[in-house]
């Protein structure tokens, strides 16, 4: 199952799943800098990750993208984070 990696964000920039202009973009391994909502679409329905509907909601994800900018080691100790939480399968 291929998977889509949280690495960071970037600002100003163009989604380049969709081409949008984005504030906030975030910093993917597989797909490139991307806008969280596209992430959103992109990832795989998880109901036992995510309440709901199954998805990370896109403010979550621009959450995720901040954290993992600052570092594992921040995640680690801030949020009690490790690397899987920014790793979601591909829908
Ligand atoms: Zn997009």
């Amino acid at each position: 199952m291929a998977s889509i990696t949280i690495d960071g964000y970037k600002t100003e920039c163009n989604c380049a799943h969709c081409g949008r202009p984005l504030k906030l973009g975030v910093v993917t391994a597989e797909r490139g800098t991307i806008g969280a909502d596209c992430m959103v679409k992109l990832v795989a329905k998880n109901k036992a990750r995510f309440s709901g509907n199954g998805k990370p909601s896109a403010e979550g994800v621009k959450q995720l993208a901040i954290i993992a900018t600052k570092g594992i080691d921040y995640a680690s100790r801030m949020y009690g984070y490790s690397a899987r939480h920014f790793v979601f399968e591909a829908a």
